[in-house]
C-alpha cells in the first residue's frame, strides 16, 4: 500500500510549507431578528476574532438604522418627521434626507408606483392583528398619498409635508440601504467574501471561495420550497412577495404592498425579484415592479441598465427581463 504513505508525505509537506503561525481561515455566520425581520450574515475570515467583530459591526449597523427609520419607535427620526412635518419643516440627518430624496427620484422613475407616502393609508393596516382601513377611511386619506406633497429644502436638509394627512414609511427601501451600508463596513474591514441578508434583501461580496453563492427565490405559496435557485457573485438580489406580511379575510389576501392609486394591495403578481449591484435600488425596484405588474415591470427593467428581474404572476407563470432571457 503506497497510497496512504504518499498522502502522509503530502500532508507533512503541506504543513511545513504553511507560514507560521498557522492560519485557520473559516466561514463564520450569525442570524438575528432586527428591523422586524431576519438578518443573516456569512463571511470568510482568517481570524476568528476579527470575523466575529465584523459580524457584530453589521448587526450594530442594522440596529442603528432601525433606531433611525422605524415608524414604530417614537424617538426615531422618521417618527418625529411624521409627527411634525405637516406643521413645520423638520430638519433631518443627511442619511435620512438622502434616502427620502432618492425615494422621490424613484417615484418619478416608476410613474408613482414606488411612493413612500403610501403610508398615509398604509399605517392603518395591521397585518398581525388582521386589521385594515374601512373604505371610508381609504377614500378620505387617498389624496394624501402623493410624493409631490413632500417638499425638500436641500440647504436646510429639511422636509415639509404640504398636505395635513401625509405619513411616510421607508419599509420598501430601508432594508436595502441597510444591506448596502453593511457591505461597505465589511469591505472597510478587509472582508472579501460575504453574504448579508435582511429579510428579502441580499447582497453578496465576492464569491463563495471559487464557487458562486446559490441564492434561492422562495415559492410564494410554499415557505419551504424554492421557485428558482440562482448562482450569483458580487451582486445583490431583492425579492418582494405577497407572503411576507398578510392576512386573509373573506377569501381575499390583504398584504403589505399597496397601490398608491387605490391604497389597497395588488394581486397581479405573487413575487418580484430584482438583481443588480445596489441593494437599495433592488429593494425599491422590487416593490415598485410589484405595483406595476408584469408588462410595466418588464418594460421598466428593460430600460434600466444593470438591473434585471424575475416576476411570478398570479397564475404562477415566470417572466424574465431581457438580460435574463436565454
Ligand atoms: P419586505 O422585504 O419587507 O417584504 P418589500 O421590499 O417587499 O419589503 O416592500 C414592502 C414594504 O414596502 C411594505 O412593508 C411597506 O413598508 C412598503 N411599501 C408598500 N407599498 C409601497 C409602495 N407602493 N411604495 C413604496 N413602499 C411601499
Ligand atoms: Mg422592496
Amino acid at each position: 500500500m503506497t497510497m496512504p504513505r504518499l498522502a502522509t508525505y503530502a500532508v507533512l509537506a503541506w504543513l511545513l510549507y504553511l507560514p507560521s503561525p498557522l492560519v485557520f481561515s473559516q466561514w463564520l455566520s450569525d442570524s438575528q431578528g432586527i428591523m422586524g425581520t431576519n438578518i443573516h450574515v456569512e463571511l470568510w475570515s482568517d481570524d476568528e476574532k476579527q470575523g466575529k467583530a465584523a459580524i457584530a459591526a453589521v448587526m450594530a449597523e442594522m440596529e442603528r438604522i432601525n433606531q433611525l427609520m422605524s415608524p414604530y419607535i417614537a424617538s426615531s427620526e422618521l417618527a418625529i418627521l411624521n409627527a411634525q412635518a405637516a406643521s413645520q419643516p423638520v430638519s433631518v440627518s443627511t442619511e435620512l434626507y438622502e434616502l427620502i430624496a432618492l425615494s422621490i427620484e424613484l417615484s418619478k422613475e416608476t410613474g408613482g408606483a414606488f411612493d413612500i407616502t403610501f403610508a398615509s393609508v398604509g399605517y392603518l393596516y395591521d397585518y398581525r392583528a388582521k386589521q385594515k382601513p374601512s373604505d371610508e377611511q381609504v377614500a378620505e386619506l387617498l389624496s394624501a398619498i402623493d410624493f409631490k406633497h413632500l417638499q425638500l429644502n436641500p440647504a436646510a436638509h429639511s422636509i415639509f409635508f404640504s398636505h395635513p394627512k401625509v405619513k411616510i414609511d421607508l419599509g420598501g427601501i430601508a432594508k436595502g440601504h441597510a444591506v448596502d451600508n453593511a457591505v461597505t463596513i465589511l469591505q472597510r474591514l478587509g472582508i472579501q467574501h460575504a453574504l448579508v441578508t435582511a429579510g428579502g434583501d441580499t447582497r453578496l461580496l465576492g464569491d463563495r471561495m471559487g464557487k458562486p453563492w446559490m441564492v434561492g427565490i422562495r415559492d410564494p405559496r410554499h415557505a419551504d420550497k424554492q421557485a428558482v435557485l440562482l448562482p450569483l457573485s458580487d451582486t445583490a438580489i431583492s425579492t418582494s412577495g405577497d407572503y411576507e406580511r398578510y392576512f386573509e379575510q373573506d377569501g381575499e389576501r390583504y398584504h403589505h404592498i399597496l397601490s398608491p392609486k387605490s391604497g389597497k394591495s395588488i394581486h397581479e403578481v405573487q413575487s418580484v425579484s430584482i438583481i443588480g449591484p445596489r441593494s437599495t435600488l433592488n429593494d425599491a425596484l422590487s416593490t415598485a415592479i410589484f405595483v406595476l405588474g408584469v408588462q410595466g415591470g418588464i418594460d421598466l427593467l428593460n430600460r434600466t441598465p444593470g438591473y434585471d428581474g424575475i416576476i411570478m404572476d398570479s397564475q404562477r407563470k415566470m417572466h424574465y427581463s431581457q438580460g435574463l432571457t436565454p
